[in-house]
């Protein structure tokens, strides 16, 4: 395949939009089945990139191929300058992308600072304990988990339990934070919440965001971009705006969402 330069170099997007991850002919098989299909796509510094389409599309087996889950049967990853392709996940993690799982990763039975901490230690394996305490709290603060800190995890709200996921996964401070439907199963007032988290995390921990979400309405308040999924392929890439009125997209997920 082709390797450019621009496939590695920071900066190679559009003017004033750095690439920090890039996928290129981005190929996943099971069997005969091809869940992702030469997939091309960049992840901008510091943007909130959306990553949506039906059911069955390939966006839970793209995240897992960016976050080094999965190996790709065919394709390139790079990520900030380096190419990462079939790297592990820890070797990615370590490089800075961090992502949370669907059903949530926290420990139910510990206390929410210990869940918070668990992402500091990762973070600063050779800290002290005022260091890594300081990111715990710290942490906490930004996302309003600081009144919780003594809480058992597991005796807290679903929204507030989602929050402690993104805690533990934001604590190393990630260059790219991958998000699997942070917001399912939240009520209205916990998902403004957790937007008003995401933005926080963006312009305070200098984060990129990548967000699988179904919730239209939330991507489409959030975004800067998204990316549409389809039968493994890419649909369209746009602004929220470009996206909602984009006709391929709307017959083939948007317009067919009602009772989703
Ligand atoms: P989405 O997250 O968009 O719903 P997925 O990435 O989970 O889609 O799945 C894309 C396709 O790949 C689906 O047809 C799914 O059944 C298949 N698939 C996903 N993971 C596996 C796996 N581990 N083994 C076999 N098939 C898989
Ligand atoms: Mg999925």
């Amino acid at each position: 395949m082709d390797k450019r330069n621009i496939e590695t170099s920071p900066g190679a997007g559009a003017a004033g939009h750095e690439v920090l991850a890039r996928v290129t002919n981005l190929t996943r098989r099971f069997g005969g089945l091809v869940a992702v299909s030469d997939l091309n796509m960049e992840i901008r510094r510091q943007e909130i990139l959306g990553l949506i389409g039906p059911n069955g599309a390939g966006k839970s087996t793209t995240f897992n191929l960016i976050s080094g889950f999965f190996k790709p049967s065919s394709g390139r990853l790079y990520f900030d300058g380096k190419d990462m392709t079939g790297k592990s996940a820890l070797e990615i993690s370590r490089a800075g992308l961090v992502r949370t799982f669907q059903h949530g990763s926290l420990m139910r039975s510990m206390s929410v600072y210990e869940n918070i901490l668990i992402g500091a230690i990762g973070a600063l394996p050779r800290g002290t304990k005022k260091e890594r305490a300081a990111r715990v709290e710290e942490t906490a603060e930004m996302l309003g988990l600081g009144p919780y800190l003594n809480e058992i995890a597991g005796t807290l709200p679903h929204g507030i339990q989602r929050l402690i996921s993104i805690a533990i996964a934001s604590a190393p401070r990630p260059k790219l934070l991958c998000l699997d439907e942070p917001l399912t199963g939240l009520n209205q007032t916990e998902v403004m919440t957790t937007l008003g988290v995401f933005e926080k995390i963006r312009q305070v921990f200098g984060c990129t965001i990548l967000l699988v979400e179904h919730n239209m309405k939330a991507v489409m308040q959030i975004c800067d971009r998204i990316v549409v999924l389809h039968h493994g392929q890419l649909l369209a890439t746009g602004t929220p705006d470009e996206i909602r009125h984009d006709d391929t997209v709307v017959s083939a997920y948007l317009g067919k969402r009602h009772g989703d």
